[in-house]
């Protein structure tokens, strides 16, 4: 198969990155190049951002209806073309063909109908005094910067072109130079709908040259970045000082709560789905099962059978495998036992079977660090207070799950869980208008319905004295 040549959109144009260089995008499941990417820097940010300054012009003066009819234009045209999205998603990541398609595509198309609906739902606000009235504008920021990482590359990143979009923004965008091709898939969708030139400005390349210039540059009035938090850290140090609007959906090391009066084998299958779908590289993995303590060594058996019939692909690079590979053998010297996986599948590209690990301390390095790959460890508990304890121990606070069938006892549980998101005997099951964002070094913001809306536009408040 002859490589792809995936090139820059900028003002509604292919083109290559103004140094001239490419990188080359590697496929995980034989480790042989697949795509070569244009090397984007600083001078490309500055195009882009000329250009987009003048389509946003124009697309801020058109309705929000106006803007909503465009967002169903290019879900219909996504829709038409799904199976490509997720040949090339499922090419780019390695994950089986089923999860590109019922996970990644359809998400993708669903992200563009769901705020073009959404729009619908956004009122005007009024608030009335006895001498005057209130009303308040939902302005665009401008020209935003949207970055995302490469576990559901174009999930993530039209979950955030869809609303920047509607709210009438223009968008310099760079993905993850590991996952390049469904976001230059999409400018191609774009281009044949006739999206007006200059107003999705996607860029690829290195996160430190090319994202980094993104977020420097002082035309770009808001930040909206998905990935690692090491890497959210830098991005709020560079866009701070400028004021810029900043979300961060940051990593994850979420527990999963299972008590004692749950149904066994149905929810070590649901557990086990939790823990390595996409091989456990998506934020909201559970990845710390915590179980009471009478039923641990049941749900222990049950869970190893359902994680050794949950078939996953590779996890996303070399480096990658590496990374989680290293935590496998750190997770040995901490003092932990591998139940089931932990050995390197003979295949070329970066395989990793899903590893159980047991017996570690609740405070270890692999029981509180975010591995993002098909790790996860099991913990005993005997009060729901120590599950309360144990899920709150680690930095992070993006999501949790618990597994009760007392909905009463699974709420009080729930509650006091310091995440943004628990789920309540399911996992991933996501209402598109609900918050979604983390607490501590998970994040800041929410995105979602509403604070979508509300964080790709300025609140303007115009107060009229009778
Ligand atoms: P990274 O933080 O490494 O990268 C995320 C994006 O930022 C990539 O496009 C990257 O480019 C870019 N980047 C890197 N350095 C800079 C910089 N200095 N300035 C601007 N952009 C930069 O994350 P990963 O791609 O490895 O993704 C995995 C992480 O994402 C995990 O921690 C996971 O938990 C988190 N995540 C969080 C989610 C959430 O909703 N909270 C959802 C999904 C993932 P490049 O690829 O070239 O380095």
């Amino acid at each position: 198969m002859s490589e792809i040549k995936v090139m820059n959109y900028i003002d509604g144009e292919f083109c290559e990155a103004s140094g001239g260089q490419r990188i080359e995008d590697i496929g995980p499941v034989d480790g042989k190049i697949i795509a070569t990417i244009p090397r984007s820097g600083a001078d490309d940010v500055l195009r882009a951002v000329q250009s987009a300054k003048s389509a946003q012009k124009n697309w801020s003066a058109l309705t929000l209806e106006e803007r909503a009819d465009w967002l169903h234009k290019i879900a219909d045209k996504m829709q038409e073309n799904i199976e490509e999205i997720a040949r090339l998603e499922s090419l780019d990541t390695g994950k089986p063909w089923d999860v590109a398609l019922n996970v990644d595509a359809s998400r993708s198309v669903n992200n563009f109908r769901f705020f073009a609906d959404f729009s619908k739902n956004i009122d005007d606000l009024k608030f009335e005094m006895d001498d005057a009235s209130n009303y308040v504008l939902r302005k665009p920021l401008g020209l935003v910067g949207l970055i995302s990482p490469w576990n559901l590359p174009l999930y993530l990143l039209s979950w955030k072109i869809a609303p920047a979009l509607l709210m009438g923004n223009a968008i310099i965008a760079k993905p993850s130079e590991l996952t390049p091709l469904t976001a230059w898939y999409l400018c191609t969708i774009l281009d044949k709908v006739g999206l007006p030139a200059g107003l999705v400005n996607i860029l690829h390349g290195y996160g430190p040259e090319v994202g980094q210039a993104i977020v420097e540059n002082q035309s770009i009035q808001g930040i909206s970045f998905t990935g690692g938090t090491q890497t959210g850290k830098i991005v709020a140090a560079t866009a701070a000082p400028m004021f810029k609007k900043l979300s961060l959906e940051l990593g994850g090391k979420n527990a999963t709560i299972v008590t004692d009066d749950i149904d066994i084998e149905f929810v070590a299958k649901e557990v086990a789905r939790a823990s390595f779908l996409n091989s456990g590289q998506i934020c909201l993995c559970g990845s710390r099962i915590l179980v009471q303590s009478s039923i641990y060594e049941n749900f222990k058996e049950a869970l190893i059978k359902a994680v050794n019939d949950f078939k996953i692909g590779p996890v996303i690079s070399k480096e990658h495998k590496e990374k989680v590979l290293s935590y496998i053998e750190l997770a040995q010297q901490e003092g932990g036992k591998i139940l089931t996986g932990g050995d390197i599948s003979e295949s070329e590209g970066f395989y990793i079977n899903p590893t159980l690990v047991e017996g570690l301390a609740i405070d270890s390095r692999c029981a509180t660090e975010e591995i993002f790959g098909p790790v996860a460890t099991l913990h005993s508990f005997d009060e729901d207070a120590d599950a309360i304890d144990f899920a709150n121990i680690t930095d992070y606070g993006l999501a949790g799950s618990v597994w009760c069938r007392d909905e009463s006892r699974a709420t009080e549980i729930a509650e006091q869980i310091e995440s943004g998101m628990v789920w309540i005997n399911t996992w991933l099951h996501r209402d598109l208008r609900v918050p979604f964002g983390g607490v501590k070094a998970s994040g800041v913001g929410r995105e979602g319905g509403m604070w979508s809306v509300g964080f790709f536009s300025e609140a303007i408040n115009i107060c009229v004295k009778h």
